[in-house]
């Protein structure tokens, strides 16, 4: 293979602050809120032009619905931003009563550049981030690639909530991808949304969208549907007034590396097929569906997981099971897993033991569950450099343990543990592993942290 080798550049570091945050989504959110409020001065880095993480770039609006209907509800900062927003923009014109909040992924990208900017937080979009200058196991700074070349940017602490763990990994923390046995994530998905829908029809007695999207999986499992794309069950989002449905969470291709352009180049241009195939289906087959029109493709392909980096703790599904206590607990979070086979095999047996998992693993929160887990500060805390956190779905844990973590509520938990923690770590002139576990939990609890 032809080797060519990079030359060296010299960068000015153009801003130094106290906390740098790569990723705008929740975890990105959680932490540079969390930081800025202890006092700290926060850059908020973030790769696309606007914030919100998956849930604007990949319209998954229906963040809670695990949560309805059960003994749970969110709190601390999601609750704050969820409030706030509802405040505003209601029940984002979803007509259906009774139904989980959720946001619009359009509105939220304008409420969330408010919120922000409230907060104090400086935020730079377009801003890629994977490569650092570390020396001695500490980052001295943070490359962003812009359209100008590489910029510099200097931190006292580091959080990577980029979802992937770009950062981290481009620091040298070792990490996992996907399952042990092949190293499959589950599949990518891109999101789409339609609109022209009867709303009379849908909206009409009983939940007809339910029994739409429970009908197509008893056809596609009886092989009835001759479409490609493996995925079976058929969540769909919010139903307004306007005719929208305003996600379709459906397009998955499976076995693609999500840190891999050739990876996501399959990833997009499959997924686009299975929705041309999916919009004609239901346009053919779905009652009030016969005069829709595809209004808009999420903007990129979305990932449930990564990279997941190698931090002085893993978390194992085993601990989930146990009830596994920690002293240095940042957060509960109520039992489930959500974990797309990432085979695609929809036959599968989806159990939770076993760690081959053929199919689908969903363990939902009953009515009656009061079950959570503990996440220990150590998920965040990486093997080998001394000023860096990671939050949300790339922290520490097995395959397994991450099909529940990755819950945007969660995700926004461990950023809010991470950027109290570097808050923290830069007005007290130590490392993030050095904050005092007890006056980390005691903030935390403040926040409205559970
Ligand atoms: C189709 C789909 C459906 C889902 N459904 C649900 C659901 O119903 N409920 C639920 O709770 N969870 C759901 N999830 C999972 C959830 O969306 C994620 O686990 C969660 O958003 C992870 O949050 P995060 O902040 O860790 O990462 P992300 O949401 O991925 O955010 C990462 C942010 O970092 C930015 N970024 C990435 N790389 C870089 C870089 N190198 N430099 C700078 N910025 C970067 C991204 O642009 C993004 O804004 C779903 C995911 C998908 C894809």
């Amino acid at each position: 293979m032809k080797m060519l080798v990079i030359p060296e550049k010299r960068v000015s570091v153009s801003e130094t602050v106290d906390v740098i945050v790569a990723g705008g989504g929740p975890a990105g959110l959680g932490a540079a809120v969390s930081a800025a409020r202890t006092g700290a001065s926060v850059l908020l880095l973030e790769k696309r032009g606007f914030l919100g993480g998956n849930i604007t770039a990949a319209f998954v609006e229906t963040c809670n619905w695990f949560l309805h209907n059960t003994k749970f509800s969110a709190q601390g900062l999601y609750r704050e931003i969820e409030s706030a927003y509802r405040k505003e923009y209601g029940s984002s014109h979803d007509v259906r009563e009774n139904a989980p909040h959720r946001f619009s992924s359009e509105y939220l990208k304008i409420f969330l550049d408010e919120f922000i900017a409230q907060e104090h937080i400086r935020v730079l979009f377009h801003s890629f981030v994977n490569d650092v200058v570390i020396h001695n196991n500490h980052i001295d700074g943070v490359i962003i690639q812009t359209k100008k070349g590489p910029m510099a940017v200097s931190g006292t602490v580091i959080i990577d909530a980029t979802g992937d763990g770009d950062l981290a990994a481009a620091a040298g923390v070792p990490y996992r991808q996907g399952r042990d046995t092949d190293g499959y994530c589950q599949p990518g998905t891109l999101n789409f949304r339609i609109a022209g829908v009867d709303v009379q029809t849908l909206a009409g007695e009983g939940d007809l969208l339910k029994k739409i999207g429970k009908q197509f999986e008893q056809d596609y499992l009886a092989g009835k549907t001759g479409l490609a794309c493996k995925r079976k069950d058929l969540p769909f989002g919010r139903l307004t007034q306007a005719g929208i449905l305003s996600y379709i969470n459906y397009p998955c291709e499976y076995m693609i590396d999500p840190t891999s352009n050739i990876g996501l180049t399959q990833g997009e241009t499959a997924c686009r097929r299975y929705i041309k195939e999916m919009y004609r289906y239901m346009k053919a087959h779905f009652p009030g569906f016969e005069r829709i029109e595809i209004a808009a493709i999420a903007p990129e392909i979305g990932f449930r997981d990564s990279r997941r980096m190698q931090g002085k703790y893993v978390l194992t599904h085993e601990d989930i099971e146990a009830r596994k206590t920690f002293d240095d607990v940042i957060c509960l979070f109520p039992r489930m897993y959500d974990m797309l086979a990432p085979d695609g095999n929809m036959r599968g047996d989806g159990a939770l033991e076993g760690g081959g998992y053929k199919g689908h693993i969903f363990v939902h929160i009953k009515p009656e569950d009061t079950r959570t887990f503990e996440v220990p500060y150590r998920c965040l805390l990486p093997e080998s450099v001394d000023n860096l956190l990671v939050a949300g779905r790339c922290i520490s844990t097995t395959h397994v343990a991450e099909s529940s973590i990755r819950a945007i509520y969660a995700c926004m938990l461990t950023g809010q543990a991470a950027g109290t923690a570097a808050g923290f770590a830069a007005r007290d002139s130590c490392t993030p592993e050095e904050v005092s576990i007890g006056k980390l939990q005691e903030s935390l609890k403040k926040q409205g942290v559970l």
